[in-house]
């Protein structure tokens, strides 16, 4: 069956483990999720419940979602890029063993990473950096890294097709480095998604649609080429809803997990109190393939029926 793998970001926390996440993209009518294995922002990590773990892999399979589905979220405070300070550096590294080992308990096999910021090193000595981080931390076996596109922020890498290829073609065991394309980052990087085929066939070319491992799935609030990163929901935002679809349903990103990482939605336009998951009623537009201007309002009303 040819059925359209997609999923959100959903939360983890150590109560409920991987279960607690397969519960919530249930809730979403989801097939695929992404999770961080703690706090986002930061590298505090507790062990992983295997009784928890073994239930989720249960349920999973009941309810038909694939564990090649499910991808983990590296801490973003991770900064393979700089090593100014060795100490941190060292730590970075460190980190992203144990989060590949946690991967592996859990049975995930795709981590996602941001590749990092350069912090004034320069382009080129940054890359070097991560290069060396990375053929640290792949060596042998284990799970792949699925290097983001970045929106080119600050001193963010990523930020080209190009610069992602020479991060990939500085990794010794290249099997386990894979790609994850955020339409968010590519758009406020400069890559044009009135055009997707012509972005997706300069991917092709420059790195090879085999490496692509995974999909984020956002609208921007920002024209392309703007280097801001302020995602949006689908059809809310300068890339448009009929540009997402297109992705979204693209002959070429079938078997791709595709993950949504859109904002969560406010109580109303003026309370930043309560925000309530946008993911159930996204992904059923986005099955429905027709833009609903209703959403905010709808996702409201859902949750406080
Ligand atoms: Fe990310
Ligand atoms: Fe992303
Ligand atoms: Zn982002």
């Amino acid at each position: 069956m040819d059925e359209l793998i997609i999923g959100s970001h959903v939360s983890y926390n150590i109560a409920e483990g991987l279960a607690g996440c397969v519960l919530e993209t249930l809730k979403y009518g989801a097939n695929a999720f992404m999770f961080y294995t703690g706090a986002p922002q930061n590298t505090i990590r507790a062990g992983i419940d295997l009784e928890l773990t073994d239930l989720a892999h249960k349920t999973m399979k009941e309810q038909g979602i694939d564990i090649k589905n499910v991808i983990i979220h590296a801490p973003y405070i991770i900064n393979l890029a700089n090593n100014k300070d060795l100490e941190k550096y060292d730590f970075s590294i460190n980190f992203l063993k144990q989060e590949l080992k946690r991967s592996e308990i859990l049975g995930v096999n795709k981590v996602v990473l941001h590749p990092g910021s350069h912090v004034g090193l320069g382009e080129e000595t940054g890359l070097n950096n991560i290069i060396y981080a990375l053929n640290q931390v792949l060596e042998g076996e284990g799970p792949i890294i699925c290097l983001e596109t970045m929106a080119g922020k600050g001193t963010e890498l990523g930020k080209t097709f190009e610069e992602i290829k020479t991060i990939i073609d500085g990794v010794s065991n290249s099997k386990r480095i894979m790609v994850c394309l955020d339409t968010c980052h590519i758009s406020d990087a400069g890559y044009d998604l009135n055009d997707f085929d012509k972005v997706l066939s300069e991917f092709d070319e420059v790195i090879g649609l085999e490496k692509l491992g995974c999909v984020h799935i956002n609208d921007s609030k920002n024209v392309y080429g703007s280097h801001k990163d302020r995602h949006a929901n689908i059809g809310f935002g300068e890339i448009g809803f009929d540009n997402m679809i297109k992705i979204i349903y693209h002959q070429a990103l079938k078997k791709v997990p595709k993950i949504l990482e859109t904002p969560y939605i406010s109580e109303n336009d003026s309370s930043k109190k309560r925000t309530y998951p946008p993911y159930k009623q996204e992904i059923e537009m986005i099955r429905a393939k027709k833009f609903n201007p209703n959403l905010i309002t709808d996702i409201r009303k859902y949750y406080n029926r």
